[in-house]
């Protein structure tokens, strides 16, 4: 095995995303998800499908798949109409997997350890900035 990206297999989460009582295809979509197997415009950028691969919403961020469904600001409003996801506001996730491992956890018996807020992951294309 030379594959050098985080094996999610290792620690269980596969059979808690596969355990989940959702329907197929979003389970199916959750899994492609962990294994960053999304075709967000970050991961076109590093297989140079695309140039670059600032977020078309908000014109503001990397649109990786963190962000794309879940951290972009132009998500505020979905996510912020449900009470459970008020989380969103207070901790960070580098990698989409570690939302899910979060999220099974918190939803299992207790809350997985927050990280604070960290910088986000601005970038600097020729978009500008937006403030
Ligand atoms: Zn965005």
């Amino acid at each position: 095995m030379d594959n050098n990206d985080y094996n999610p297999e290792i620690n269980g989460l596969w059979r808690r995303v596969w355990g989940l009582k959702s329907q197929p295809k979003v389970r199916n979509f959750l899994w492609q998800a962990v294994k960053n197997a999304i075709p967000t415009k970050s991961n076109l950028k590093r297989h140079k499908v695309m140039l670059e691969d600032c977020c078309e919403q908000c014109n503001a961020e990397v649109e990786d798949l963190v962000h794309a469904l879940w951290s972009c600001s132009l998500l505020s409003s979905v996510w912020e109409q449900q009470s459970e996801w008020q989380f969103r506001m207070e901790v960070s996730f580098d990698m989409f997997r570690e939302l899910v491992e979060y999220v099974v956890e918190k939803d299992g018996m207790h809350f997985g350890p927050a990280k604070p807020l960290s910088q986000s992951n601005k970038c600097n294309s020729w978009f500008g900035h937006s403030e």
